[in-house]
């Protein structure tokens, strides 16, 4: 049984985590889509794909030790604008998956349009595992590091992360979100 679950990961954090640790529970394999692959260096998205790819991959293998899930296929994946041609789009690009996890309302109607078994997801602690929360704690220079896995934190210093977020969030209008 192979599971598809799709996210922006910006930054990948303990909500996304516990999520797919109560997938990895029930299937032996998942596809993880991250979305917005095209985008980088925004407030909304300042990470690319590759280090997104980077910190779910490095977060997985902690659930590889707690779980017995087998293996994980990690694929960046663009917007294509266009709804009704999204469910074929993510199909040609990633390897074939059973069943899709998703609590967004726009992906679970998309998928279950085209035929696909969906299951919803539970939120986790969603004011505080959040990507905007997260990343509005960055730039504002407060605690953020508890809201995502260990290896994530690692890798957001690896890429100097915080400070790219800050640099992209400085505007020359003076105006600030903190
Ligand atoms: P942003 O605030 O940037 O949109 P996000 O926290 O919503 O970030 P996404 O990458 O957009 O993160 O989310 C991917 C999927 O994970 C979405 O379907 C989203 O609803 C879900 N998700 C996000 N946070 C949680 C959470 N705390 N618990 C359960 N599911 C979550
Ligand atoms: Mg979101």
């Amino acid at each position: 049984m192979r599971a598809f679950f799709i996210g922006r990961f910006q930054p990948y954090h303990l909500g996304h985590h516990e999520v797919l640790r109560e997938i990895f529970e029930e299937v032996d394999e998942i596809v993880i889509g991250i979305g917005s692959a095209q985008e980088s260096h925004t407030i909304e998205n300042p990470f690319t794909a590759g280090e997104r790819v980077m910190m779910v991959d490095r977060a997985i293998e902690d659930l590889k030790r707690e779980t017995d899930f087998r293996k994980a296929y990690i694929i960046p994946l663009e917007d294509v604008y266009r709804n009704s041609l999204w469910v074929s789009h993510v199909t040609s690009l990633c390897p074939y998956f059973d069943v899709v996890y998703s609590n967004n309302p726009l992906v679970i109607r998309l998928f279950r349009e085209a035929g696909f078994e969906v299951k919803k997801t539970k939120m986790i602690n969603r004011i505080y595992y959040q990507g905007t929360e997260i990343r509005r704690r960055m730039i504002c220079n407060e605690k953020w590091e508890d809201l995502v896995p260990e290896s994530v934190v690692q890798v957001i210093k690896e890429i100097d992360g915080v400070k790219r977020l800050r640099d992209i969030a400085n505007t020359d209008t003076g105006k600030s979100v903190c």
